[in-house]
């Protein structure tokens, strides 16, 4: 078996494995690299015909350094996700107008433990945890190998027997891990904040992340400041969010109203102006105008809304008891766009606090994780520098190398 880890080992994301074992070839992820913070997205120069043939493609999940490369693979490659990761990335691409990534090749799906063989090789999927919906890791077979890749994940107790090579991400091998823990701890930080939090809250974080979305609506039952009764704090999210949400399965996650983040062309034949007249016409969508009206909000937002931000607060919106809550990876703060939105908020007087867990692997749970699978090599990938695993891989045999015969 040849397993050829084509990109990913140098960086985190753009992941590309490819697997071949007699006749069969299958990659694990097809990734496109990360933008650089601060860099305006530049397409990826990968030269994906360099991959030679592969019957299959196994997404791990749909985050865009591990699949956004899929929709340049020939049609003939076969995609194998699970249904949250195809769900995902076609209602993506539907809300940009763009080709759905699945739309050219044959889609199958994949659920925890149910084994897929392949010509000469298998694979079995199992449910990884993650800041992705349906994120997987994948047990390899061929020719009495086996092998393990996890894709990205935060934390797992999967042993699967004998394991001659696990490919592990490391993400966190360079970076400090915060003071939330998990989506639990964030839960609790956010409904402190809400109970002794006058004014609203906006919540800046990741539109794909379901799992901290879900805190947020559920910290929003808080005690009033001075306790007498419950508030219930509205919710406010844009066009994009609530589309997300109604689309895979998280209608209860759902704003009743949509606000008009940016101005749209109800003439125009582009996706989003048509969803935003959709959801106008259904009564469904109101001004953005209804952030300023509520003051004990919570609001959903994104970088890319400072201008509207700064509109309404031109226009009078006073943010003074507000609390902006940076609920991403802190390497986003050097962000330009992240940069204008935090400083409009601290020009109109309002706090910034940072409640985030990450959705990696800490060092002494990829340590344990490493310990429990009890690999005879392992590999490190998704890392600004994979080296480091040396530290951690206890008994396992450390591989540096792209190409790995087994
Ligand atoms: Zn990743
Ligand atoms: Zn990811």
């Amino acid at each position: 078996m040849k397993i050829e880890i084509l990109r990913g080992k140098e960086h985190i994301g753009g992941n590309i494995i490819k697997i071949t074992c007699g006749e069969t070839a299958i990659l694990l992820d097809c990734g496109a690299m990360l933008p650089q913070i601060g860099e305006k997205k530049r397409e990826d120069d990968f030269d994906v015909s360099s991959i030679g043939r592969a019957d299959a493609v196994f997404l791990s999940h749909h985050h865009g350094d591990h699949s956004g490369l899929i929709e340049q693979l020939p049609k003939e490659t076969a995609l194998y996700a699970s249904p949250e990761t195809v769900g995902f990335m076609d209602h993506l691409d539907l809300f940009l107008g763009r080709p759905l990534r699945t739309g050219k090749r044959a889609v199958h799906g994949l659920f925890d433990g149910e084994r897929v063989q392949l010509g000469s090789l298998s694979v079995t999927p199992f449910r990884a945890k993650h800041s992705a919906e349906g994120a997987m890791m994948f047990l390899v077979e061929g020719e009495g190998k086996r092998i393990l890749y996890t894709g990205d994940f935060k934390e797992s107790d999967l042993f699967v027997g004998k394991l001659d090579l696990l490919i592990t991400e490391g993400t966190m091998l360079t970076r400090d891990s915060g003071p939330y823990r998990d989506e639990d701890d964030v839960e609790a930080a956010l409904r402190r904040l809400m109970r002794k939090t006058p004014g609203r809250i906006f919540v800046l974080t990741s539109s794909a992340n379901i799992g901290r979305i879900r805190s947020v609506v559920g910290a929003r039952n808080a005690v009033c400041p001075g306790g007498e009764g419950v508030l219930y704090r509205p919710i406010r999210q844009d066009v994009f969010l609530k589309y997300i949400l109604e689309n895979t399965g998280h209608s209860d996650l759902a704003a009743p109203y949509a606000f008009i983040s940016h101005r749209f062309d109800a003439a125009a034949d582009q996706a989003y102006d048509r969803i935003a007249k959709y959801y106008c016409d259904m009564g469904a969508a109101a001004s953005c105008r209804r952030i300023a009206a509520f003051p004990q909000s919570v609001v959903f937002i994104r970088a890319s809304m400072a201008a509207m931000l700064q509109g309404l607060m031109e226009g009078g919106m006073d943010v003074s008891e507000d609390v902006l809550v940076f609920s991403m990876w802190q390497g986003f703060r050097e962000d330009p766009a992240v940069r204008r939105l935090m400083k409009l908020f601290l020009q109109g007087g309002a706090k910034i606090e940072y409640i985030h867990s990450g959705g990696h692997a800490e060092r002494e749970t990829l340590r344990a994780f490493i310990e429990n699978c009890r690999p005879k090599a392992v590999a490190c990938i998704h890392s600004e520098n994979a080296k480091n695993i040396r530290s951690i891989a206890g008994d396992a045999q450390v591989i540096e190398e792209s190409v790995i015969e087994l």
